[in-house]
């Protein structure tokens, strides 16, 4: 396996870095300075660069990284990208850095947002954050919520890497929809903590976004409850995600 660590951009971003010996890559470098800097101080090459999206945080630094030297580019196909050198779609299959890759199409804060797959670490960009999920720019809750069921259906023990810092913020939405569960309140003390300290809350795993994020809850009664007195018309999951989803929107 590689090893993955994080280079902080702007005010939130997460751009991954996976090295294995000298060589890396990098996930959705919204800038290019940070990169460069780490490979220089690491004394990296880099192989690569993985995108899930369009997004200016998300592949603003490309060119500047090309410019610098001359990589792969691997992109979801149906988005438009810089210097996109390997279109990818869900489904398919990479080798990187010797590690065997799965693609996954997950729609819904973009229509052609990917998430890569390496054993027990999944890259999902903005797709699910720490206690929340992304916004809906593109997609549909429909779409959302079948990306979202697709990564819960992943093992527990999953690490998330997402694209932004941003768990502490969302929390208090957390609570409010199920104000009585003692895992979003222990939660809320321990991201408290590694916050004070500096630390960052992501990788997440999985299975505590399982017992804390309500975007992976939708069928648990309390939360059902909760979106159904917030709009939901019914008690389907996709009705309680989109309920969910537009409350957030204005909490
Ligand atoms: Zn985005
Ligand atoms: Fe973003």
């Amino acid at each position: 396996m590689f090893e993955i660590s994080l280079i902080p951009a702007f005010k939130d971003n997460y751009i991954w870095l996976l090295r294995r010996g000298r060589q890396a890559f990098v996930v959705d470098p919204g800038d290019a300075a940070p990169v460069l800097q780490r490979l220089a101080a690491d004394d990296l090459e880099l192989a690569g660069i993985l995108i899930t999206h369009h997004h200016a945080d998300h592949q603003g630094g490309i060119a500047g990284l090309l410019a610098h030297r001359a990589c792969d580019v691997f992109a979801p196909a149906e988005e438009s990208i810089t210097g996109r050198t390997h279109p990818l779609r869900g489904g398919e299959r990479l080798e990187l850095l010797g590690v065997a890759v799965e693609v996954l199409a997950v729609p819904g804060h973009t229509l052609g947002h990917l998430a890569y797959l390496a054993p027990g670490a999944l890259f999902c960009g903005d797709t699910l954050f720490g206690a929340g999920c992304g916004r809906l720019f593109e997609g549909t809750p429909a779409q959302m919520s079948a990306s979202l069921e697709r990564i819960a259906a992943l093992p527990d023990a999953t690490r998330i890497y997402c694209a932004h810092e941003y768990t502490q913020m969302n929390l208090p939405f957390a609570q409010a929809v199920e104000p009585d569960n003692p895992d979003i309140a222990a939660r809320i003390q321990r991201v408290a903590a590694a916050r004070v300290a500096g630390q960052a809350t992501v990788p997440l795993t999985l299975g505590e976004e399982q017992l804390s994020n309500p975007f992976l809850r939708c069928r648990e009664p309390a939360v059902i409850a909760s979106a159904q007195a917030n709009g939901a018309r019914d008690a389907s999951p996709v009705e309680v995600f989109a309920a969910l989803r537009a409350w957030r929107n204005v909490f």
